[in-house]
């Protein structure tokens, strides 16, 4: 048996970092297994639906590497993946049950089916909806025949239960007391979720459903109307939801939910589906940093946690770090420029971009995001910006004219113009002026960076170049008053 699992995003929203990492367990399981992964549109809310979300689904899903065989702009053999294309094809289903009795047309009014619920809820139970208002079938399609119009509701088998073995939470048993004869066709012909969502797992041969913990109650129904139309249930798994740090569901109360923020704030995609995936499911112990092949090789279902999991933005950004640090140069270099030159809304020169380069690897080691850069190395390519608390802080002391008069004098003489020519050149001057390494360099730094946090200074001074480095201090001179 071929694996076939599916992720269905709805386009009503950016996509959620818990779908995101749906969506990595579904592909991690299909490409441990030979499987098939399968991206479907659930488009069924024509008033919510947006283009813009679907494109951010479909791009997110790129930028984290993930990739898909059937579906969404790859097509496949159950094209199209669309639920709002496949109208007909529910009508069909819903048609066919109710031919066969195991749907009907309901005719329960809101006020009926309101005082119901009222007075179950009073006797303390469960208010799903038993049928109780269900008319004879002929009575039913006469009514129809006229033009009366009704919602179709799937007769849930009463009394009953359905169990089914969650791969995640084990053995998970619904009473159909507590399972309503929810409606599958509304009277306006359009399928509700349960249905739709049925139908194409039927249809497309989908073999594991993985999905979040708050579609647990959904579970039942779809299982009894996978097996009303004649088709096995697939396995089910589903995944505990994320929480923020409070153990509170996550919400935009904790930062982001939207996958594209954090590309957007400098995460990398290799970090992010390393944390996402270690969100519920552990290689073993103490273990974080995980390759892509490591995790397609080892993922297991039974490996998956039902416990609440909980998205820590310190961790991530942790991790982010060490991915940042794991780049090539090269590498970090192509993926910082973009943001430099956004940043400064103008592309780099050559020569910028080998200033770029060379004060890299100085960057690298210290960013926790790739958006930290831009800010770190503007002071490169335009005019200095004074940091007003760094200048407050360092350049009022009465020791800043002195260590930067003294590093004009020494820089603008330099014959070697190298990292270690600018550092022996300024050690030079610490013992000549006899200030400590922090108040000899500290006002340099805010002089040539304008800030007191900078890349390293002799790096910074050498890549910024004689001529800029030395107007610079000059400047800082006069700013002073010297
Ligand atoms: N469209 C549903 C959602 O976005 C998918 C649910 C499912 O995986 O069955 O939550």
């Amino acid at each position: 048996m071929t694996v076939r699992v599916r992720i269905a995003p709805s386009p009503t929203g950016y996509l959620h970092v818990g779908t995101a990492r749906a969506a990595l367990y579904n592909w991690l399981f299909a490409r441990g297994r030979n499987g098939v992964f399968i991206l479907r549109s659930d488009d069924t809310d024509s008033e919510r639906n947006e283009p813009e979300y679907q494109d951010d689904i479909v791009g997110s899903l790129r930028w984290l590497g993930l990739d898909w065989d059937e579906g969404i702009e790859v097509g496949g053999p159950h094209a199209p993946y669309q639920q709002s294309l496949r109208f007909d094809r529910y009508r069909e289903v819903a048609l066919d049950l109710l031919g066969r009795g195991l749907a009907y047309y309901s005719f329960a009014t809101p006020e009926q089916l309101d005082e119901f619920r009222k007075e179950a809820q009073a006797a303390g139970r469960t208010p799903a909806y038993d049928g109780r208002f269900r008319v004879d079938a002929e009575v039913a399609a006469d009514r129809v025949a006229s033009g009366e119009q009704a919602p179709i509701r799937l007769a849930v088998p009463r009394p009953g239960s359905t169990t089914f073995n969650d791969s995640v939470r084990d053995e998970v048993t619904f009473d159909h007391d507590q399972v309503d004869d929810f409606v599958i066709l509304r009277s306006d012909g359009s399928p509700t979720y349960h249905l739709a969502s049925t139908v194409d797992d039927v249809d497309f041969g989908i073999t594991h459903v993985m999905r979040g913990e708050d579609l647990l109650s959904s579970t039942p129904k779809h299982i009894i109307l996978t097996e009303a139309m004649g088709a096995k249930r697939p396995v089910y798994a589903h995944l505990a939801l994320l929480m923020g740090p409070d153990g509170k569901k996550l919400s935009k109360r904790h930062g982001h939910t939207a996958l594209n923020a954090y590309r957007a704030d400098g995460i990398m995609p290799e970090a992010m589906v390393n944390y996402l995936a270690l969100l519920g499911w552990s290689p073993g112990e103490d273990e974080t940093v995980v390759s892509l092949e490591d995790m397609v090789e080892r993922f297991r279902l039974e490996d998956v946690t039902k416990n609440a999991t909980i998205f820590d933005n310190d961790k991530l950004e942790w991790m982010n770090g060490v991915y940042i640090r794991e780049l090539a140069v090269d590498d970090f270099v192509a993926r910082v420029a973009p943001l430099v030159e956004a940043d400064l809304r103008r592309g780099l020169s050559s020569a910028e971009s080998g200033q770029l380069a060379a004060i890299a690897p100085h960057v690298q080691e210290r960013a926790k995001r790739l958006t930290d850069v831009a800010g770190q190395v503007a002071f490169l390519f335009g005019d200095v910006e004074y940091d007003d608390a760094s200048w407050e802080k360092v350049m009022t002391k009465p020791e800043a004219p002195i260590a930067v008069a003294a590093a004009v004098a020494g820089l603008a003489t330099l014959d070697d113009w190298s990292t270690t020519g600018v550092e022996t050149t300024l050690r030079t001057m610490l013992e000549e002026t006899e200030l400590s390494a922090r108040k000899g360099f500290q006002p340099l730094r805010v002089a040539v960076t304008g800030s007191t946090v900078s890349p390293p200074l002799f790096e910074s001074i050498e890549v910024l170049g004689r001529d800029v480095a030395v107007a610079r201090l000059e400047a800082a001179a006069t700013r002073m008053g010297h």
